[in-house]
């Protein structure tokens, strides 16, 4: 007998589930993505100034290679085919997608124009299909960046880029161009707790000091010398360096170089002000009781033509999937007979690329646990008759590699691919192929 599973959202989860499940010569995998490019956020959510991280993705290409995976792209769940549907053909079905949406802010004005969401405004940079027409005013001063966490930086970081810097990169061309030709002369990162609670990783907060045409500052008073003696020592471990290179901004000030980078601590957003256009951003004063943000009642006006939110993301809403709390319901990876989640799906937006794998590998033995060698349902054939009935257009890994090949083929010196940001740009690579 097979085991028939279909993995849905072909991103680090899901190639880790697949990679996990297809160690069995009994299982067969298809894993489907709503892009005919894979890879989710490896492709679409790291900075593509860090082209390191991306290599993992050649042990994506090792899982996909195997006999018995199979991708299947360009198919959209919700759109082309349901979960009851995908539950009827397969044994079991992985949710692998991630979370695609922006956790709202919850401010008066977030729906001004200039205002955007983290997954928005890092998928414009990166080309992702969804957002190729964002296109987010950047001639202008000031921008405001949310959040103190990793994508935050990774957004201040960007609008300060030089083109120079981002040679080795594969920065959309459109969101490239914006960028450097942004006269923009001020980022202020908020956080509404302290230093010494932002989430930044050493190697993201160490770029901030390194920059070609900015500087980095604080205001002296908001950086302790020492972490609190009663820390977790392992949290302490990784919050130092952190601390460490704030501190090194320390006497640094706005003028220095020709873009500053504003690390505003203790602030809570409270109002986005300015007409239909964002003009500016009310944040309130805070100070920590517990660990928690407590307003002080005491505001501050931070004129801005810009605002990101970077506070984290929420999984999509799909019907008959059981939410909650912005990610599917479940128990260790389990949310009903044969369906399963993993990844961000499955606990929210946290840890790096590489928590994904035991998670993924927890999950994937769940599975085998519960279903054993499989129950002889029709698995991918009964998924390609379903979609060419729908004449619904997939793609598979070999019209990813020629995409792949295509965009790197058409690269400018130096940088590893010049990406297509558009579906029909990408079919139309395959059609040619
Ligand atoms: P994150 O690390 O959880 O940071 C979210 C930030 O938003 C926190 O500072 C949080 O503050 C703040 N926040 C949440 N709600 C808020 C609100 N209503 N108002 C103001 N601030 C609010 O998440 P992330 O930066 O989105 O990153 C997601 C995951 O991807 C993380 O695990 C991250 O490390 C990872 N990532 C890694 C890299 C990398 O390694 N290079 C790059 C990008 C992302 P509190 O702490 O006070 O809640």
């Amino acid at each position: 007998m097979t085991l028939q599973v279909a993995i849905i959202g072909a991103g680090p989860a899901g190639f880790y589930a697949a990679e996990a499940l297809a160690k069995e010569d009994f299982v067969q995998v298809d894993l489907i993505d709503r892009l005919p490019t894979p890879h989710g956020l490896i492709r679409s959510g790291v900075a593509p100034d860090h082209q390191t991280t991306k290599k993992v993705t050649k042990k994506y290409d090792q899982t996909a290679a195997r006999d018995n995976v199979r991708y299947v792209g360009n198919v959209a769940l919700g759109d082309h085919i349901s979960i009851p549907e995908l539950r009827e053909l397969y044994d079991a079905v992985i949710i692998a997608f991630g979370a695609e949406g922006d956790r709202p802010l919850g401010v008066p004005g977030e729906d001004k124009e200039g205002v955007y969401g983290s997954f928005a405004f890092v998928g414009w940079y990166n080309g992702h299909p969804d957002f190729t027409d964002l296109e987010p005013d950047l001639n202008i001063e000031s921008a405001v960046v949310i959040g103190n966490g990793n994508v935050a930086l990774d957004c201040a970081r960007l609008l300060v880029r030089t083109q120079n810097e981002m040679k080795l990169s594969d920065i959309a061309d459109q969101a490239g161009e914006a960028i450097y030709d942004s006269p923009v002369k001020d980022v202020y990162i908020l956080g509404r707790r302290g230093p010494v609670q932002a989430s930044f990783s050493i190697a993201e907060m160490r770029e901030m000091g390194e920059l070609e045409q900015g500087i980095s500052v604080v205001h002296d008073d908001q950086i302790p010398d020492e972490l609190p003696g009663d820390m977790d020592p392992k949290e302490a471990r990784s919050r130092k360096p952190v601390l460490e290179v704030l501190k090194s901004f320390k006497g640094n000030r706005s003028g220095q170089a020709d873009k500053t980078v504003h690390f505003e601590f203790y602030r809570r957003p409270v109002e986005i002000l300015g007409g239909d256009k964002v003009e500016g951003i009310r944040v309130e004063r805070t100070r920590l009781v517990d660990n928690r943000a407590i307003g002080t009642g005491e505001m501050i006006d931070i004129p801005c033509q810009l605002i990101i939110g970077c506070i984290g993301y929420v999984s999509r809403e799909v019907e008959g999937l059981p939410m909650k709390g912005g990610i599917v319901d479940n128990v260790e990876g389990r949310v009903d007979d044969g369906l399963y989640c993993v990844g961000w799906a499955k606990r929210g937006p946290t840890g790096t690329i590489g928590t994904n794998r035991p998670d993924a590998q927890d999950v994937a033995a769940r599975v085998l646990e519960d279903l054993g060698q499989g129950g002889g349902k029709s698995g991918g054939a009964g998924l390609d008759r379903l979609l060419a009935e729908r004449n619904v257009r997939v793609t598979t890994y070999d019209d990813w590699n020629a995409i792949d090949a295509a965009e790197i083929a058409r690269a400018k010196e130096g940088a590893p691919r010049r990406k297509f940001v558009t579906i029909p740009d990408m079919l139309a690579v395959v059609d040619e192929a």
